[in-house]
């Protein structure tokens, strides 16, 4: 099998998997305790929380908390719903999902254009009535960074909060400029099933998930071994950032030889080189996938494949249908190595030649 889908999700790092086994204790042990317990093995448990905590904020800006969460959606939800209510939200045409049904149930959405190149400017209009701006860092599908700086000034003026999901950046580069910030572990080789919303000193929010309030602004009982996984996670991507951005660099101007014959989407240079969302006129994606099936790479994003819908980020940064039908997205990072690009490369490209392409 060779893995070629980074933005779906990464794998999980050892030294993530060696800090989270320390907490996954049987009977005989004494690290299965609650975080939230005053006794010993309680205050130790909470320890491994907060050390994480300290891990995972250390990539983010000072001058706020960190919320830990169990997913990405879950603090995108936490910030759209519970730092207001009424006006409207502003957000790019290309925002995951997570913002971009959220801000659609809560009403009042106003979608930011972006330009062919995959790019939202802030030389557009946002409501006067406007509360909250989310910009994403950097996209799922296409991976172009967003000027999120000038998007924290834009809100500033316009006297809104400003989101950053930042779930495909973190790790990756520095994230500054924002009053919400949300994230999640799998997505820099962490766990699955934990994800964290940083929120500026001042910020209030009402909770989404009342019971305990274990978080302070959000309840249930933490889990030692998922926390401790994410903070270990965060900690390496600190201490390999560089490296593994020059890996990844390596990987995305071979895999441009590898892939000459493709047309790229989105813009060439403000970009997360780990991702090449690339189409082929005529394709027929369906079959390729299901004849290069030792190959994990994705129609689109992970959350739209499968679903038959064309990508909404693709149709935002104007291809035709028939375009963005015919696209596929090869991700990789940290651990792909030159062989298994090559060789995935050269399995999707053979498929690609059997359809007469
Ligand atoms: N935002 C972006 C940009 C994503 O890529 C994803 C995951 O695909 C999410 C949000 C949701 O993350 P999670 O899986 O942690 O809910």
């Amino acid at each position: 099998m060779i893995y070629l889908d980074y933005q779906s999700t990464t794998p999980l790092a050892p030294e993530a998997r060696d800090a989270m086994l320390r907490w996954l204790d049987g009977p005989d042990g004494t690290a299965f305790g609650n975080p939230h317990s005053p006794h010993k093995m309680g205050r130790q448990a909470k320890a491994g929380i907060e050390l994480a905590r300290e891990r995972v904020a250390a990539l983010l800006p000072p001058g706020g908390r960190v919320i830990f969460t169990g997913n990405a959606c879950e603090a995108i939800n936490l910030a759209m719903r519970g730092s207001g209510s009424g006006g409207s939200i502003a957000m790019s045409a290309i925002e995951h999902a997570a913002v971009y049904d959220t801000a659609r149930a809560l009403g009042g959405a106003h979608i930011l254009n972006v330009s062919n190149e995959g790019l939202c400017n802030t030389a557009q209009d946002v409501p006067d009535d406007c509360r909250l701006i989310a910009v994403m860092q950097v996209n799922n599908e296409i991976g172009t960074i967003q000027p999120t700086v000038d998007w924290h000034r834009k809100a500033k003026e316009a006297g809104a909060l400003f989101l950053i999901d930042a779930v495909q950046a973190y790790g990756k580069m520095e994230i500054t400029h924002a009053d919400m910030i949300a994230i999640s572990a799998h997505k820099f080789h962490g766990p699955k099933g934990i994800g964290a919303l940083w929120v500026r000193d001042g910020v209030e929010l009402d909770p989404q998930i009342t019971g305990g309030m274990q978080e302070g602004d959000r309840s249930g009982t933490l889990s030692p071994a998922l926390v401790a996984g994410m903070g270990a996670a965060a900690h390496l991507a600190k201490e390999q950032r560089q490296r593994d951005g020059e890996h990844t660099l390596n990987l995305w101007n071979r895999a441009r030889e590898l892939f000459s014959d493709w047309e790229l989407n989105g813009g060439e240079d403000a970009r997360w080189q780990g991702n090449l969302n690339m189409r082929r006129e005529g394709l027929d994606v369906n079959r390729l996938m299901s004849e290069c099936r030792n190959v994990m790479f994705s129609a689109g994003s992970a959350c739209a494949s499968g679903s038959g819908k064309t990508s909404h980020v693709l149709k935002a940064i104007g291809l035709s249908d028939a375009q963005a039908k015919s696209s596929i997205r090869v991700g990789f990072g940290r651990y792909t190595t030159m062989e298994q690009l090559e060789e995935g490369a050269a399995a999707i490209n053979a498929a690609v030649k059997d359809q007469g392409l």
